[in-house]
């Protein structure tokens, strides 16, 4: 195979991971091996001299080798805001953070209502190395007025459905969507926001933004979406997902529902873990603008607390680029949303990891298992005879993260110029290896 190059995907001959400490929390594994892959099959794990081994070596001494990481929550803006960014770029800035699946949400332009469209997005990623799941559009052109053929959508391999970015108004249109994507098995992802209580907002609502004088979204315009959804998905019986969970409302909700044996999960992002409305003191729309708003000390604890008792399933990046144009001007007027696949990792393992608040097998549980399961994927298995699907990084690597040498069009991000400890360093997955810079 052609020489392992950083900032190169090539395709595997015969790849060793040497050395690894290999971790799978859904299989309880936790050991130091190497690992020999061939094409896109891992071979054999054991301990395997380098020096008589003929393929590329890639010492992983140091470094955990994980179950390939899946970021639930992307926006790659293809089709129609390219300038934004596009599949390609999208993908480039997942494998350089260490993911080897994104599933894409379809509030594109045309929204992803459509067969042909599904079709488009996982054409334009057959060949490159993440795997994209596209997940389809709840109602046709996200107008929230009549669902799409949701069987035809499953078919052609839309994973869940969402609106996102709006939340499904109509309570009985929601109530049939759970039903109607039940019937395929696959859940409804939902942007959970009442919207009379939130439009006009630009921040949480709260004592800053009163100081501020910003307008608000109050917590409970999520705290109220939340508890509605739960409470169909009981009467249903159907899966919801609540996407982007940011509010100590949302987790109590959550929780006391699981407790019944609702079927609902949820995801929250990394800067609602490490922000809160404080920072909207800087006035700055790049970094901390993102509906749902940054919220309060008190959320961002409970948060925390969600995550560890399993209130919480998931993180996911809520990846939305814009364009510098959308993003540099007042707060009050810029666009919502920040970038995050290439910063997850680094961002996670610093302010969760590095503080012993969280531990790595729990982590990879938050990033790779429970997404993949949410999403129906097939479960990852670090065996020999399993596909190599591989998310290899380093929980001690320093680095500062220059949001100019992003693969992501985007620059907004709140992480402009932090040192992270830890790092993503390479993934594999169809048959290819990508060693990040
Ligand atoms: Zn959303």
């Amino acid at each position: 195979m052609p020489k392992l190059n950083s900032d190169q995907t090539v395709h595997i001959e015969k790849l060793l991971l040497k050395g690894a400490r290999i971790l799978d929390s859904a299989h309880k594994l936790d050991e130091t091996a190497d690992i020999l892959i061939q094409k896109d099959t891992i071979q054999e794990i054991s301990s395997i001299p380098s020096d008589t081994f003929k393929g590329t070596v890639l010492d992983c001494a140091g470094l955990v080798v994980a179950p390939g990481f899946c970021d639930m929550h992307v926006h790659l803006r293809e089709p129609g805001r390219e300038d934004k960014e596009t599949i390609e770029t999208g993908c480039a800035a997942a494998a350089a953070g260490g993911f080897t699946a994104v599933a894409c949400m379809p509030n594109t332009k045309p929204p992803l209502d459509n067969r042909s469209l599904i079709e488009f997005v996982q054409e334009r990623a057959e060949y490159l190395l993440t795997d994209v799941h596209p997940v389809a559009a709840i109602t046709k052109g996200l107008k929230g007025e009549e669902l799409t053929e949701m069987g035809e959508l499953a078919e052609a391999g839309a994973v869940a459905f969402s609106d996102d970015g709006r939340p499904v108004f109509d309570s009985d249109q929601f109530r049939r969507a759970l039903e109607y994507a039940g019937m395929f098995n696959r859940p409804i992802i939902e942007h959970s926001e009442e919207l009379s209580l939130a439009e006009g907002g630009h921040m949480n609502e709260g004592f800053v933004s009163t100081q501020l004088g910003l307008k608000g979204i109050p917590p409970i315009s999520e705290d109220i979406a939340v508890a509605r959804n739960v409470l169909i998905a009981e009467y249903v019986g159907k899966p919801v997902h609540i996407a982007h969970v940011s509010t100590a409302g949302s987790v109590r909700i959550i929780r006391e529902a699981k407790s019944r044996g609702v079927p609902v999960t949820a995801e929250t992002c990394p800067h609602y873990l490490i922000f809160t409305d404080e920072m909207v003191k800087t006035f700055d729309p790049n970094k901390y603008k993102m509906n749902p708003p940054l919220r309060t000390e008190a959320d961002r604890l409970a948060l925390l607390d969600g995550l560890k008792d399993g209130t919480i399933d998931a993180i996911a990046t809520d990846h939305a680029p814009h364009t510098i144009d959308d993003k540099d001007c007042e707060f009050d007027v810029a666009a919502f949303g920040i970038i995050g696949l290439e910063t997850s990792i680094g961002s996670v393992l610093s302010h969760l990891v590095q503080n012993g608040k969280f531990k790595l097998p729990k982590i990879i549980e938050l990033m790779s298992v429970n997404p993949r399961k949410i999403l129906g994927l097939d479960p990852i298995e670090i065996k020999a005879g399993a596909r190599a699907n591989l998310t290899v990084f380093d929980p001690k690597a320093e680095w500062t993260v220059d949001p100019t040498q992003f693969k992501s069009k985007g620059r907004n991000t709140p992480f402009d110029g932090e040192t992270f400890t830890g790092k993503a360093v390479a993934v594999l997955n169809k048959g290819m290896v990508y060693l990040g810079r």
